[in-house]
């Protein structure tokens, strides 16, 4: 692969793109503009963890906190064999956007260890993130940084966390991290939110460029919490579903999909999407994203959508679910094309928006029934929704450069309330 090839295929080079070409446009002072480029702080530390063999094996971890100006950090940690400083450093300030795209009152944070969690027990898997979470106990804390799962962890994790944090603590601490499971301080709703978060976007979309929901035709590539979940609510709510795809393959049918039935069909008797019976065309998970649609949601992972096939992508809104599914270099493409876009620092920010009414919960005390979390979800998401729109129709740049744009001023200008201390 070229060196220009390899450059576009980078996630963080694509947000950074998007952050130089927000800043400038936003005319954003010099200063403001490094303070906001760079993280306030970041952390290596080493694990020493005994495996199960009685062998001592140390782990690097990483955890950067880009911003706490608008309240504490929020960033979920990831446990995956390629983690690097360089990816958790600008997966720390994607969430600092993210969160001021929505408007709640978290800055940006991330945090990985290096290691494999297919290749460590149960009890292993334990022992790292009691061990990480014990080194950084002067940086976590529910008004200092908050955690959640992202790749390779999940909610035992957390309750992990959770607990290691309280033994410290000399009490109960649920806030200090989110994601966790129900029956330990976790929120009703949260398992749906992202899909929920997409489909709230995907409605006003709609709504505002006057296209009929029920019958629209969408296609959702991936098929995990983010798809899968969106699937099952935009089917519920009268969406066609003609496209589906997991890592194994894709599903294509003009009559749609019985997304209950494909469902259970993947997660009730694990079979391979691709085989689901008379499921419609067979495609690769790839080509799936290029069959015409009116609603395109690559919910997969990055990189999907790229310079070399953008001109292939037929849809009228295409409603980001992964983070970074499409490269920087994709972006006029698809501009030029007049499709409505719904960016990833929006489209997929219903996690965090719930992850965030889960820390709410925790600290009052008292849990909502989910119907209450899915309206507080509802109205933050339409809000959002609604402020990125203005901004791009007003100032006539496409909806992402409008998020971020919207998203650095609500940090810039928190930042100058706040002033600089000494
Ligand atoms: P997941 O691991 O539950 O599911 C991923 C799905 O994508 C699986 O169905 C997998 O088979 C499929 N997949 C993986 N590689 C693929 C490929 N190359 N082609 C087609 N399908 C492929 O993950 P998730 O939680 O659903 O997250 C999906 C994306 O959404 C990620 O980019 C994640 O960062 C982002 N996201 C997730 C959340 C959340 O709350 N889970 C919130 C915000 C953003």
């Amino acid at each position: 692969m070229g060196v220009a090839a390899q450059e576009e295929l980078n996630v963080y080079e694509s947000a950074e793109a998007r952050f130089e070409l927000a800043a400038a446009r936003l005319g954003l002072e010099h200063g403001l503009y490094q303070y906001m480029k760079y993280p306030e702080r970041e952390i290596t530390v080493y694990i020493p963890v005994s495996l199960d063999t009685g062998e001592i094996a140390v782990f690097t971890g990483y955890r950067v906190l880009h911003s706490t100006v608008r309240g504490p950090g929020k960033g979920g940690i990831r446990f995956a064999p390629n983690v690097s400083l360089d990816e958790v450093r600008a997966l720390a300030a994607w969430m600092t956007w993210k969160c001021a795209v929505v408007n709640i009152p978290f800055g940006g944070a991330k945090g990985g260890v290096i290691c494999n969690p297919a290749n460590l027990s149960k009890s292993e898997l334990e022992r790292v993130t009691r061990r990480y979470t014990a080194s950084l106990l002067d940086w976590f804390g529910p008004e200092r940084d908050i955690p959640a799962p992202d790749i390779g962890t999940n909610d035992q994790i957390m309750a992990w966390v959770m607990d290691t944090y309280s033994m410290h603590a000399r009490q109960a601490m649920t806030a200090v991290v989110t994601g966790k499971p129900l029956d330990l301080g976790g929120s009703q709703g949260r398992k749906e939110a992202t899909g929920r978060g997409l489909m709230i976007c995907c409605n006003k979309a709609t709504a505002k460029l006057g296209m009929k929901r029920e019958g629209c035709r969408v296609i959702i590539q991936g098929f995990g919490n983010v798809g899968s979940e969106g699937s099952r609510l935009m089917h519920e709510a009268g969406y066609k579903i003609v496209g589906a795809a997991d890592i194994h393959g894709g599903l294509y049918n003009e009559k749609g999909l019985d997304v209950p039935k494909l469902y259970d069909w993947v997660y009730r008797q694990r079979q391979p999407l691709p085989e689901f019976p008379g499921g419609g065309e067979k495609l690769s998970s790839q080509e799936v994203l290029f069959r015409p649609c009116d609603i395109l949601v690559p919910a997969a992972t990055e990189n999907q959508i790229t310079s070399q096939n953008a001109h292939r992508v037929d849809c009228k809104i295409l409603c980001e679910g992964a983070n970074g599914p499409t490269t920087s270099h994709a972006d006029p493409v698809i501009e030029k094309k007049g499709i409505f876009i719904i960016p990833d620092i929006l489209g997929n920010a219903g996690g965090v928006t719930v992850s965030y009414l889960e820390w709410v919960q925790d600290r009052q005390g008292f849990f909502w029934r989910e119907r209450e979390v899915n309206e507080h979800l509802q109205d933050v998401m339409e809000q959002a929704f609604d402020d990125v729109v203005r901004y791009a129709e007003t100032h006539r740049v496409n909806n992402r450069i409008a998020a971020y744009i919207v998203a650095i001023d609500r940090v810039a200008r928190a930042l100058k309330l706040r002033g600089f201390y000494a």
